[in-house]
């Protein structure tokens, strides 16, 4: 049975993982952190293709997780995935380079009797599988023969000799950047602010990336709403600390969208590991080694189709 090193517990590293041992290998997750420690946990964590590429792969890999997602909500309540419906604000009825992975997708047209909310002339409708994250990762974990092994790695070149490894799974998101020197790789800040429901229906989560710089979404869990946010590209060390600026932004943007959220529970936020396109490949020089990083604003959007394609590379 071949043995696979998998480095990093985000979304990514977990499923990989999952994936992989589904398929009959032998795996270790590595990790410097895991759990609310990494970006995986700031994460909405909704369904949506934003702030990654390439466009047709992101749509494969994207359908592909959404299938598994749809099936977890459904046969396994305890793994934290529910389906919710979304709409997505936009001023143009073309179709949304992600419709191909979308099945259902209906569009709605504002009229005098039905308005959309801050003057949007379309909505986009569908049905979009939510993970929470604390349980959802939690809950991947528990699905893995051997406990994550709590390491910082300092170098990927010789791990397989050291670990008597067959592979590497190369899952570290922005920390690939100093094991790989990736200068592609960048970060990018995102907070977000978790409510009470108050008056917001659980079912339904709202987003609107109209203009980038008063984008917003609201993705509620099973007992809050998480309401965001924005995209701002930064360095690798920037802190995630939020600013209270930005949380009332974001609550008199949710007040726009006429939400009525409850209390301020706590904010937070993280640095997406954005690259214009996913790297999922076989290294040049390492056989052995396979990256999985750069998932953007994506992980959970694309984490089982890409776990599925490392499966198919090694
Ligand atoms: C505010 C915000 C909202 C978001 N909302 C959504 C959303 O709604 N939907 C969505 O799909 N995505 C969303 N994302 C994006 C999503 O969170 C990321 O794409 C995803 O978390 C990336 O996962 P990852 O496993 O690659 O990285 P991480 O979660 O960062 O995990 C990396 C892992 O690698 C480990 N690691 C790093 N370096 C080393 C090393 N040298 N040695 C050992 N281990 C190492 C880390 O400890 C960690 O375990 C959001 C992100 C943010 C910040």
């Amino acid at each position: 049975m071949p043995r696979v090193v998998v480095v990093g517990a985000g979304v990514i590293g977990l499923t990989s993982a999952l994936a992989l041992e589904e398929a009959g290998h032998d795996v270790q997750v590595i990790a410097a952190a895991k759990g609310p420690n990494t970006t995986s946990a700031a994460a909405g964590a909704i369904w949506y293709p934003f702030k990654v590429g390439p466009p047709d792969k992101v749509s494969k890999w994207a359908g592909a997780t959404r299938r598994w997602l749809v099936d977890l909500a459904a046969r396994h309540p305890d793994a934290g995935v529910d389906v919710l419906e979304r709409t997505e604000l936009s001023n143009s009825d073309a179709m949304p380079w992600w419709a191909e992975a979308t099945p259902g997708l209906r569009r709605v047209e504002a009229t005098p009797a039905r308005p959309l909310p801050n003057g949007a002339k379309y909505g986009w409708l569908f049905d979009a599988p939510r993970c929470d994250p604390p349980i959802f990762l939690a809950w991947l974990e528990r699905q893995l023969k051997k406990p994550v092994r709590i390491e910082k790695i300092a170098a990927l070149t010789d791990l397989h000799r050291r670990e008597n490894a067959d592979f590497i799974i190369n899952s570290t998101g922005l920390g690939a950047r100093s094991l790989t020197h990736d200068t592609q790789l960048q970060a990018i800040y995102g907070q977000t602010v978790i409510v009470a429901p108050g008056a917001i229906n659980i079912q339904h989560c709202m987003g609107d990336e109209r203009d980038e710089s008063r984008m917003f979404y609201s993705i509620p869990r099973r007992a809050e709403v998480v309401l965001g946010g924005c995209a701002e590209p930064c360095p690798d060390d920037r802190a995630t600390t939020t600013t209270r600026a930005m949380t009332d932004s974001i609550l008199s943007r949710a007040a726009s969208m006429g939400l009525e959220p409850g209390p301020v529970l706590r904010e937070s936020a993280g640095l997406r590991p954005y690259r214009p396109s996913v790297r999922l490949e076989r290294d040049a020089h390492e056989p052995g080694l396979i990256h999985n990083y750069g998932h953007g604003g994506a992980g959970y959007t694309l984490c089982r189709g890409c776990a599925a394609e490392v499966v198919s590379l090694l």
